[in-house]
């Protein structure tokens, strides 16, 4: 019983970005762009393709992070003065950051200079050790954004987003002022990334189960000890699913040997398990579908 969402989509949720963002970092840092190709014009918004091609040309691939799903891959500008590393001399103020969001189907591949290009492969980064960087995606959702390091947190998209789960700032106080003013349920605020951040419909599910919570609970009737618990709960599904063992598929030199949404099945307990035994109790766990999502729970272990 699969629900039509996933089979279409298999769209990336947090876990899988952090593992694209460091199979990045293995892949690509140290290594300088030496021209770049984009070939579809709309994934790099108001950039021309030329100012973009011109800004990237011999940059250096500083480094490679994360804010929320965004990609962001640190470029340190070229150094005119000879014989010093490019990524050593350059001052952070000089930092451009090629912000990457994969949405639906948006994928980084690393190739080899004789391998053969793959269909909607829409950006293409020449690298100085004759390998290529390769951005695909079927669907083409995924943005593309060239900006300065120093503005990054203020372009569209990123100022929005909530603190990162991991970071210091979601302690258990902010979860509880977020909750305390929204009278949404739970599975919609859950979703909301200026709100709380990380959890898609997956992980959404995961964590209240987790929590022992019902998904149609409105935000602001958490008691506070619920509250306490959907915090660890939220922090601790994402970390699990970061470093549970499947989520080696993502392999950049794989192109179809992996799809999002996948590399996690194994690790869901109650997503997609419509009609299975609930892993606690064994009660069977129910799904309702509204707005093109699923929502899964056990009706007894997250009783309203
Ligand atoms: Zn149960």
């Amino acid at each position: 019983m699969i629900p039509p969402e996933h089979k279409l989509s298999g769209m990336p949720e947090l876990p899988e970005v952090e593992h694209v963002v460091r199979a990045l970092r293995r892949a690509v840092v140290g290594r300088t762009i030496v021209a770049s190709e984009i070939r579809l014009r709309k994934l790099i918004g108001p950039t021309s393709p030329a100012a973009f091609r011109r800004k990237l040309k011999n940059a250096t691939i500083a480094g490679v992070s994360r804010r929320g799903k965004f990609i962001l891959i640190e470029l340190a500008p070229p150094d005119r003065s000879a014989g010093i590393l490019p990524a050593k001399r350059a001052l952070p103020a000089q930092l451009l950051v090629l912000a990457v969001h994969l949405r639906m189907t948006g994928k980084f591949l690393y190739l080899n200079a004789d391998d053969d290009l793959p269909k909607h492969s829409h950006a293409i980064f020449y690298l100085d050790n004759d390998r290529r960087l390769v951005f695909r995606d079927q669907r083409q959702f995924g943005v593309m954004k060239l900006v300065a390091a120093k503005s990054l947190a203020k372009i569209k998209g990123i100022i929005e987003l909530a603190p990162e789960p991991f970071g210091d700032e979601f302690r258990l106080d902010y979860l509880k002022s977020v909750l305390k003013r929204s009278r949404r349920s739970l599975k919609t605020l859950l979703l909301d990334q200026t709100k709380v951040l990380g959890l898609g419909n997956i992980y959404a599910a995961e964590a209240l189960f987790r929590a022992r919570i019902n998904p149609f609970k409105i935000a602001t009737q958490l008691s506070s000890s619920r509250v306490a618990r959907l915090h660890q709960s939220i922090i601790d599904v994402l970390a699990d699913a970061i470093s549970d063992s499947s989520t080696s598929r993502i392999d950049l030199e794989q192109p179809d040997g992996f799809s999002y949404g996948e590399a996690f099945e194994r690790f869901w307990q109650v997503y997609e398990r419509e009609g299975e035994p609930c892993v606690n109790c064994g009660a069977k766990i129910r799904r309702a579908a509204h707005g093109g999502r699923s929502t899964y729970w056990c009706p007894k272990c997250q009783r309203r």
